[in-house]
């Protein structure tokens, strides 16, 4: 079989980057400065995509690939795939789900933990010497707290389970009720309206965009924090910058945005916000398991003509 010919759409880290240069010819358009002159000469010989979580195709975009066959995300968000468009063409989309699920709950528990109990605050009020001064400012305890899961799918479950372990509880909303031992309210102004801490763990994408607006987060209320791990377009972000503004809810984690890697400017001096620059994924040992994983569905692809993780909506 001739060496098909790989669209790299994004820098890669080199455990993945390497291995894919040793079994395909991979052709760098990230790096292309003429990229309209980059497609004309090798878009018709492209048959395999690779592009992380972050970047948006568009079907224009695919149009000059006539060959394609498969889009292989390195991330288990696809939202940035038109997949309809794939399902139209017959293209394959796969990601790479379950293998970072345990890590970016942790990010989420993380995320509950410094900003229910200002463990970021408290470190700079030690580096600051504002111990010296006076006593440690009193927080909530979490025990007994509750947390609503939006989207209660393979992260929000891991989110479930360690809050749990926290002695907290826990509440969900998403399109379907499951068979699980968590309340289910019918929307995300009811969760919100019942939680202590608001988790957004959905899909990003035209369906959840602004899902969490701001009549939600003034049903959060005053005590609530909105934590997100998923995607920055779910969230509107000025609605959430105006509540914390107003002091309408008490706090945010955040480990996405809907401009990354811009922050709203308002967030960067608040207090009672804590930022982390999209981790939920980032260890080692992770990234290798979705770099393996990424490879193994194209390798599966031009092997057998099967993939080992489809997205759900091409199954
Ligand atoms: P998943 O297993 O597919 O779970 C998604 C959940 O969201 C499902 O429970 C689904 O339940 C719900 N959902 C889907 N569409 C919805 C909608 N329109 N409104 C409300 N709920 C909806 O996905 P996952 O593996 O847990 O990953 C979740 C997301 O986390 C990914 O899509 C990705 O964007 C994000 N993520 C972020 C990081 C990071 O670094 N921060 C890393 C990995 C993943 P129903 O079917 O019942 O609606």
């Amino acid at each position: 079989m001739p060496t098909p010919d790989i669209l790299i759409a994004a820098a890669l880290p080199p455990f993945l980057a390497e291995p894919l240069r040793a079994d395909y010819r991979c052709h760098e358009y990230y790096a292309a400065s003429d990229k309209a002159g980059f497609l004309a000469a090798e878009g018709g010989r492209i048959r395999g995509l690779v592009q992380g979580g972050h970047i948006t195709t568009t079907p224009d975009f695919l149009a000059a690939l006539p060959k394609l066959e498969i889009i292989s995300v390195f991330g288990v968000g696809y939202d940035g795939v038109p997949v309809d468009y794939c399902r139209q063409r017959g293209i394959k989309v796969t990601n790479t789900p379950d293998v970072l699920t345990d890590d970016v709950a942790d990010v989420a528990v993380a995320l509950i933990l410094m900003t229910g109990r200002g463990f970021v605050r408290l470190d700079r009020f030690v580096r600051s010497g504002g111990w010296l001064e006076r006593g440690p400012e009193l927080t909530t305890k979490l025990g007994g707290q509750k947390v609503g899961i939006l989207g209660l799918g393979r992260i929000g479950k891991a989110i479930a389970r360690r809050v749990e372990a926290l002695g907290m509880t826990v509440a969900y909303t998403g399109r379907h009720r499951q068979d699980v031992p968590y309340q289910f309210l019918p929307d995300v102004k009811a969760l919100a309206a019942a939680s202590d801490f608001l988790v957004v763990a959905s899909p990003g994408g035209a369906a959840t965009r602004n899902l969490v607006n701001a009549e939600v987060l003034a049903a959060l209320g005053k005590k609530g924090v909105v934590v997100n791990i998923a995607r920055g377009s779910i969230i509107d972000e000025s609605a959430l910058v105006a509540a914390l503004q107003a002091g309408t809810i008490k706090g945010a984690g955040l480990d996405v945005f809907a401009d990354e890697p811009r922050v709203p400017a308002a967030l960067l001096t608040m207090d009672n916000v804590v930022l982390l620059p999209h981790v939920g994924s980032a260890t080692h040992e992770t990234r290798k398991a979705m770099g393996d994983l990424c490879k193994a569905n194209l390798d599966a692809w031009f092997a057998t003509g099967k993939v080992l993780t489809l997205v759900p909506e091409l199954a």
